[in-house]
């Protein structure tokens, strides 16, 4: 008698769940990257209970068609790739088809759609990977996601979250990283029905970064500006005086991907070495494009690390567009070295 046997699609979907959305924050960043991927202009996340129990995100991108609703909730479904041939050429965020079909699998969810050329919208809803409804109704053109009881029928990883508070600062993190990100989309994120952080899209991203670190910081910021034909970096980094005890305010995007890279960390660290003491970090608020083909974005669950083909170009380059930036203010720190 064999003892292997293939699970079944709803128990897929709750495993993948566990790599894809380990927490509120993630189903936020989720939706949201699917919702730029959509080409929305406004977005606004609402959450209460830290997201535990309610989470809203709305958009006024591309929306759905009807024929695709129940099709954008299965697993390996997506409209963004074809072959494994396009993942060498990524410009969307999403690409696995993955995010709906894991946040279905484990919450309540009530989708609401409309595309331009539809006369009306739809309602969707999908608990624990079964489909409930699909109905017509009267919508504004976009997309709404309705996340409710995360994790409702997998009590094991709800215990594992932490509390409201803890699960709304993640999410507070990640909405500011994402304003930054974006500075043409504006942005809302609403907090147990209060307004927390909004941006306004007018694509200036030091209004934003004014905004989130307020005046002491955004006062002390260094332009960058450079291109060459496989990168181009701009944003802004902090005179040395703005220094940190950690790495929270080392912040950098790919493609509008935040991201986390050893050599980009690396290339800001050594720059900064003669400006700062030891053990103390910078603030940077960097926008790298760099060509999508010298990009594998396809190397962690939550596409929160990248591999670069060009890893020593990107580094020389970030090294260099930094420390150049750094001299030509002559940013010699004023502190008093002590031994
Ligand atoms: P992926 O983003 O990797 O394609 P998802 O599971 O996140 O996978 O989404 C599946 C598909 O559903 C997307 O490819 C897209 O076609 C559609 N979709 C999801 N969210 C939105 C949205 N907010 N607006 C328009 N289309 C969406
Ligand atoms: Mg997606």
């Amino acid at each position: 008698m064999s003892i292997i046997h293939i699970l079944d699609e709803p128990t897929i979907n709750q495993i993948a769940a566990g790599e894809v959305v380990e927490r509120p924050s993630a189903v936020v960043k989720e939706l949201i990257e699917n919702a730029m991927d959509a080409g929305a202009t406004a977005i606004t996340a609402e959450l209460k209970d830290g997201g535990l129990s309610f989470i809203r995100i709305t958009d006024n991108g591309a929306g759905i068609p009807k024929e695709d609703i129940p099709l954008a909730f299965l697993r390996h479904a997506t409209s963004k790739i074809r072959s494994a041939e396009d993942l060498l050429s990524i410009t969307s965020l999403g690409f696995r088809g993955e995010a709906l079909s894991s946040i279905s699998a484990v919450a309540q969810v009530e989708l609401i759609t409309k595309t331009p050329s539809s006369l009306n919208g739809y309602r969707y809803l999908i608990e624990g990977g079964e489909e409930k409804s699909l109905e017509e109704i009267g919508c504004p053109g976009g997309t709404t996601i309705i996340v409710r009881n995360l994790f409702y029928n997998t009590p094991a990883r709800r215990k594992f979250l932490k509390s409201a508070t803890t699960e709304a600062g993640y999410v507070s993190d990640l909405m500011e990283r994402l304003m930054i990100s974006h500075p043409n989309i504006s942005f809302k994120f609403i907090l147990n029905n209060q307004v927390k952080l909004q941006s306004s899209g007018n694509n200036s991203s030091r209004d934003i970064l004014y905004h989130i670190y307020g005046r002491d910081i955004s006062k002390e910021l260094i332009s960058l500006e450079y291109q060459s034909e496989n990168i181009s970096i701009s944003g802004y980094i902090g005179k040395p005086v703005i220094n940190r005890g950690n790495r929270n305010f080392e912040n950098y995007f790919i493609n509008g991907r935040y991201i986390k890279s050893n050599v980009i960390t690396k290339a800001i660290e050594e720059a900064y070495k003669p400006f700062l003491m030891q053990h103390k970090y910078p603030f940077t608020s960097i926008y790298f494009e760099i060509n999508p083909s010298l990009i594998d974005v396809n190397v962690h669950p939550q596409k929160l690390e990248i591999r670069l083909k060009n890893s020593e170009e990107v580094y020389q380059t970030t090294f260099h567009v930094i420390r150049d930036a750094l001299s030509n203010k002559e940013m010699i720190p004023k502190v008093k070295l002590t031994a």
